[in-house]
């Protein structure tokens, strides 16, 4: 089966085409400043990545010319959009209704629209690109795969905030989590790779990417997971402050005049690593070399970032009664080492130690504990794509 992998942003469209019988990608790419001006970079497998500029004021037109790009005559891997047999979207919110991946139809959409308030920049543009399928490519099924419904196996005392319940009640405010075909799909493959029994497991999936979350997986289903009613909650983040007591708020929209939502902004985009490292950089390539060079801000950073995730597993390690397996994923998690090797460093009292030579490697699954660690660590690189063609593959077969 031909699946079309479409991740929409408020102003972006990521996209694979994947083969679901070998896995492999026959073509990717994205389109950028969709609503702006319009940029398409499409790469075929194996060829070089052509760079397109065109007016792009929907998705529909961003769609549009992905198909155009996929059937083209030269770099094209299609000879005509009949053989894309699914389309597979990422969708960010789908609240509490839905717990699994689904073939779009009204109800479903009818979901994703309410969600729009709980997933404002994202769900109005997962939509978009689903109507634009549905027009550009009628007849075809349609798969939404959501980023919250891993975790809608989380139990209330995990997912509740102890605030008054009728904020619960009438706006449905509660911990969803976010990355969950990440943690899904690391997970599984995790108990896999170890040879862990699915049904008698204790997992830590630690996602450290630009935004980064990290979920309690029991017996193959999420527990907890560190973000919550919005992406903003747990871990510290590239731009995004994670955790903090709320009354910082006020006292700083006090202090500097702000507003409630100038100050969210804040906290999303302008805190972090960026903010400990004293705006040097969000990207962990450069705080490493920085700190190398003994920058004392991007040594915070990278040792708050650290800390923070250490916390989170022993916070996890006692939410299960103990630990089984330890995984990193995410462009951190799987690429910077001092992370992993400074996070390791407090969890000792698990029994657990790290192959340093091991902590070298990158871009593959491996294991990071020695033999005798009493608890295994392993990196693994995460595939959210893949992750949404298999249930899309799943899905359509199921409906025949
Ligand atoms: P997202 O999908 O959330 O945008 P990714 O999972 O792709 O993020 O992770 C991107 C981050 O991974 C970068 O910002 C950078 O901090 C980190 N990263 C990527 N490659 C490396 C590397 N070689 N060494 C250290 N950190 C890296």
């Amino acid at each position: 089966m031909n699946v079309l992998v479409v991740n929409c942003g408020s102003s972006s469209l990521k996209f694979q085409l994947i083969n679901s019988d070998t896995e492999e990608v026959s073509a990717k790419g994205l389109c950028e400043r969709i609503g702006i001006d319009g940029r398409l970079v499409y790469q075929p497998a194996g060829g070089e990545k052509e760079i397109t500029e065109a007016p792009m004021p929907t998705h529909t037109e961003a769609i549009s010319l992905v198909l155009k790009a996929l059937v083209n005559e030269k770099t094209g891997v299609l000879k005509s959009l009949d053989e894309v047999d699914a389309i597979g979207h990422r969708v960010l919110h789908g609240g509490s209704k839905i717990t699994e991946s689904r073939i779009i139809d009204d109800e479903v959409i009818a979901v994703i629209d309410e969600c729009c308030d709980l997933g404002p920049l994202h769900n109005p543009a997962n939509l978009m690109g689903i109507r634009a399928c549905m027009e550009l490519m009628p007849g075809k099924p349609n798969v939404a795969v959501f980023d919250t419904s891993f975790h809608q196996s989380m139990p209330p005392k995990a997912y509740r905030y102890a605030i008054p319940t009728e904020y619960y009640e009438k706006y449905a405010v509660r911990k969803y989590g976010f990355h969950g075909t990440s943690h899904k799909f690391v997970s599984g493959e995790a108990i896999r790779f170890l040879g862990l029994d699915k049904d008698n497991s204790k997992v830590i999936v630690a996602h450290l990417g630009n935004g980064a979350s990290i979920s309690a997986v029991l017996n193959g289903k999420c527990a907890d997971t560190s973000m919550g009613l919005t992406p903003l909650e747990g871990l510290i983040m590239g731009t995004r402050s994670g955790d903090l007591d709320p009354a910082v708020l006020e006292y700083i929209c006090n202090k500097e005049g702000l507003n409630v939502s100038q100050m969210l902004t804040i906290l999303n985009k302008k805190s972090g690593v960026m903010a400990l490292s004293n705006n040097l950089s969000s990207d962990f390539r450069d705080l490493e070399e920085a700190m190398d060079n003994g920058n004392e801000a991007a040594r915070l950073a990278i040792e708050a970032f650290s800390y923070r995730v250490a916390k989170y597993i022993g916070s996890y390690v006692a939410a299960m009664n103990g630990v089984d397996a330890i995984v990193f994923t995410g462009g951190i998690g799987e690429n910077a080492g001092v992370v992993r090797k400074t996070v390791l460093s407090y969890l000792g009292y698990l029994g657990i130690t790290m192959d340093e030579a091991a902590n070298k490697k990158r871009g593959e699954n491996f294991i990071l504990s020695t033999p005798d660690s009493k608890v295994k660590v392993a990196v693994m690189p995460t595939n959210e794509e893949l992750a949404i063609c298999r249930d899309t593959v799943e899905l359509v077969n199921a409906a025949k």
